[in-house]
């Protein structure tokens, strides 16, 4: 009798980046705000994210007579954080808003 051994519960997180495979669409992450931030829960991580944000904004464009662009003024109509991956362990699902431990004002 020979038993089965094909477990694919046994997943190592090797960070060779190969494998981005998503079985569902990461939720919207929300912001920290003054009394909150966020925690990695996977490893505690507490400093350190890799945040992906989308942006929506208009920018006054100042082109001199040369070419040159430069920015003059930029406004952020929408804005979205898609991912927040933490630095340390690289999970991007395990990211949770935690209260500041000195939130209160
Ligand atoms: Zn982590």
């Amino acid at each position: 009798m020979l038993g089965t051994t094909g477990d694919a519960s046994l997943r190592s997180k090797q960070s060779n980046g190969e494998s981005d495979r998503r079985e569902e669409l990461p939720m919207p992450t929300t912001r920290p705000d003054a009394t909150t931030r966020w925690r990695c829960g996977g490893c505690g991580n507490l400093t350190r994210f890799d945040v992906t944000r989308q942006t929506k904004s208009t920018e006054f464009w100042h082109f001199d007579l040369a070419g040159q662009s430069t920015v003059e003024t930029a406004e952020t109509l929408s804005e979205s954080v898609l991912e927040v991956r933490c630095r340390w362990c690289g999970r991007d699902d395990a990211v949770q808003v935690v209260a500041r431990p000195d939130g209160s004002p």
